[in-house]
């Protein structure tokens, strides 16, 4: 038996079985030795049922006395449940077809669940495990440390559940007596890191705490010390590449920019563009990740450095995750860079044919300096006649793949990758490891922080009162709705009901525009201008506005239905007021109740303004699959590890990894034959970027 030995070859695995289990993504031998358990019960942590409390979180073992469905008012599903200090019901109010198979009378099951009380304590939809059937011994008695595995309807339909992981599991690591570790000796005996096989055997079927604790740890550090030795490689490769384009510095235009503008760079601006400069002369192709909290002057870094790839004779691309953040990309860069007789085209969805047609032409045949647009710029058979230089910003959505995309496609551009949230660097590390990062530390001079306050519906009045007061020093006002990908026409009608009820009835006094994704071009840059110009004294908007608008006397900013903006989100939409030299507002109107997350949120915006803050509070709420979408890209697929408290052994397996690939930059030696080996299927399929061999 071989770690990739498909799972249909191991005992107790039909057909029927692998088929569920790929669903899973578990398809090797190796696969569903690393399907670790998603937690542990043993003694210790379980609660008699006479201690229980109600509102209380907690896991109860024990056996099923009576299993029934009952049809009273509500069809119910209940089971008596007793563990020789009393009685609990667990109750079912759906899926009872499915759940009433699922019990026998005399099954060892651990619930889990929230306690109520009714007319003695019960659980309502508990999690479940089962652990013995009728007549079998109580694995708690008898092995101490009971592993529960994830499991879905699916799975636990063809007894995947706990207890028929751990059947398998079994045999499989007794027929695997020698396996062969997977971390080199100087790691594994140098860090005292448990041997693979005790690992699995102690994470599967743990002797006790310590042992348990010793093998998840090592089994953490292999699994973060490969996702480096990836990325390790794939920059190693990147460093051998020659067949990037040499720039020369910036010229004439790049100077009249900079000149343009009403500001000088700040200091940490300068050092980012010399960076990005020094990568673009050199004939290594750039891969950079620009971060930099909102506000810091990204847009500017990334015009100049367009700018100067233009006036070697390239194309530039920018390309923005949505194509509202497209347009508004393509308005900033259009405004700061038609004097300069830059040919700046925008490509995307729902244009007419003629339309396209002509910018596709622009784009193929070169004349088109600077092409703005979502993915689909190097998505869907976008030729471009000499591209050099792309920019991708909010690379949250995008993945890591681009660049190996673009490669595939013959093009070999500078790309910089910009982010408009810090990402915390445990998180850096692992999904952009690759990537050498430039750091705008500074803001620049003269910011305030934002007051930001979350207030209900009855201080409606009071807000409506300040913001007249705001429009009464000649200031102005954003006031954002909610815009839901999903719902757009539906959100659509609240931000402009909004505007009615605001331009009519509550401000009626004042100028009020109204701006959304779906206006056209011409009336968006209209309002735009007229915004900037304060000849609009309030604007109403959905997040449209979220980046690119860019008004320092915009001074308040209320959002409404706060709760259904992301924090990210909500960050990004505060940075739109804080631009000029006056304190600034931000107003997050959320009626309870809320959810917990969404009070998270909230009482995260309100205490910090600090971005990195805010990353890390987003990472502990979401998790970072969903925080930076990576699922449609390839999960970073962590199975143990945690970059939330994970930190110091990620900084140690990066270490290990790279200094390792230091000395052999493409694993090449024969003593490295096993990382080579194991680097390649662990990795090639998930992050899509190994080019190893
Ligand atoms: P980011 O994209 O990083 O959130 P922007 O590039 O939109 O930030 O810049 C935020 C605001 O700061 C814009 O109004 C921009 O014109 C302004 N800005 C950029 N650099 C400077 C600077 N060096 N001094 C003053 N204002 C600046
Ligand atoms: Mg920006």
């Amino acid at each position: 038996m071989r770690l990739d030995t498909p799972v249909q070859y191991v005992k107790g695995i039909g057909p029927k079985r692998a088929e569920v289990l790929a669903k899973a993504d578990v398809h090797t031998v190796e696969d569903l030795l690393t399907y670790y358990p998603r937690r542990y019960l043993d003694r210790s942590n379980l609660k008699k049922i006479v201690d229980l409390h109600p509102g209380e979180e907690a896991t109860v073992v024990g056996k099923v006395y009576s299993a029934e469905i009952m049809r009273g008012r509500a069809k119910r599903f209940m089971l008596l449940v007793g563990d020789g200090s009393g009685f609990i019901h667990c109750v079912w109010f759906g899926g009872i077809q499915y759940i009433a198979k699922a019990f026998k009378t005399g099954d060892t099951v651990a619930f889990s669940g929230k306690v109520t009380f009714y007319r003695g304590p019960q659980l309502v939809h508990p999690e479940y495990d089962k652990l013995s059937e009728e007549g079998e011994a109580n694995p708690l008695h008898t092995g101490g440390i009971i592993p529960l595995y994830p499991s879905s309807e699916t799975l636990s339909q063809a007894g995947l559940e706990s207890r028929g992981f751990r059947r398998i599991l079994r045999p499989l690591l007794d027929s695997l007596a020698a396996l062969p570790e997977t971390l080199p000796d100087h790691l594994q005996t140098g860090l005292d890191l448990a041997p693979l096989r005790d690992a699995l055997e102690n994470v599967h079927f743990p002797k006790d705490w310590p042992s348990l604790n010793r093998a998840r740890h090592r089994l953490k550090f292999e699994e973060l010390f490969y996702i480096q030795l990836a990325l390790g490689l794939e920059r190693a490769a990147r460093r051998r590449e020659n067949k990037g384009i040499v720039f020369q510095n910036g010229g004439d235009r790049s100077r009249r920019l900079l000149d343009m503008l009403p500001f000088a760079l700040t200091a940490a601006q300068k050092r980012v563009l010399r960076e990005i400069h020094d990568d673009m002369r050199s004939e290594r192709p750039m891969n950079r990740l620009l971060q930099g909290d909102v506000g810091s002057g990204k847009t500017v870094v990334a015009l100049v450095s367009m700018l100067t790839a233009v006036e070697n004779g390239y194309q530039a691309a920018l390309m923005a995750p949505t194509e509202i953040l497209a347009e508004q990309h393509y308005l900033t860069v259009h405004t700061l860079l038609e004097d300069l007789g830059v040919r700046i085209v925008l490509l995307k969805g729902g244009q007419k044919s003629a339309e396209r047609r002509i910018v596709l032409e622009g784009i193929a045949s070169g004349e088109a300096g600077i092409a703005v647009g979502t993915h689909a710029l190097v998505e869907e058979g976008v030729a471009f006649g000499r591209l050099g230089f792309v920019v991708i910003d909010e690379q949250h959505r995008f993945g890591v793949l681009q660049r190996a995309e673009l490669r595939q496609k013959g093009y070999y551009p500078d790309v910089l990758v910009m982010t408009a949230t810090p990402i915390p660097r445990t998180l850096a590390l692992t999904l952009y490891g690759d990537l050498d990062v430039s750091v705008l530390d500074e803001m620049p001079e003269g910011r305030k922080p934002v007051r930001t306050v979350w207030r209900t519906e009855e201080k409606r009045e009071a807000i409506y009162e300040f913001i007249r007061e705001e429009v009464g020093k000649g200031r102005q006002v954003y006031v954002v709705y909610p815009l839901v990908e999903e719902s757009e026409k539906v959100d659509l009608a609240a931000a402009t009901e909004g505007y009615e009820r605001l331009s009519r009835e509550v401000f009626s006094e004042c100028r009020v525009a109204l701006l959304h994704g779906r206006m056209k071009s011409v009336e968006k840059e209209s309002v735009m201008r007229d915004f900037k110009a304060n000849r609009v004294s309030i604007l109403v908007s959905t997040t449209v506005i979220e980046v690119g608008v860019d008004v320092p006397n915009a001074t308040a900013m209320l959002v409404e239905h706060a709760e259904r903006f992301g924090l990210t989100q909500l960050h990004q939409l505060r940075g739109r007021v804080g631009r000029g030299k006056d304190l600034s507002t931000c107003i997050l109107l959320a009626q309870p109740p809320l959810s917990e997350d969404a009070r998270k949120r909230l009482d995260t915006m309100v205490s910090t303004n600090d971005g990195f803050k805010i990353a890390e509070a987003d990472l502990e709420i979401r998790g970072p699959g969903e925080l930076f979408g990576t699922r449609q890209h390839g999960d970073i697929g962590l199975k143990i590890a945690n970059l939330l408290t994970d930190g110091r052994i990620l900084e140690s397996a990066r270490k290990e990894a790279f200094t390792l690939i230091d000395s052999d930059p493409e694993l090449k030696k024969a003593e490295h034959r096993m990382l080579r080996e194991t680097v390649v299927r662990r990795t090639h399929h998930k992050l899509g970027l190994m080019q190893v061999g």
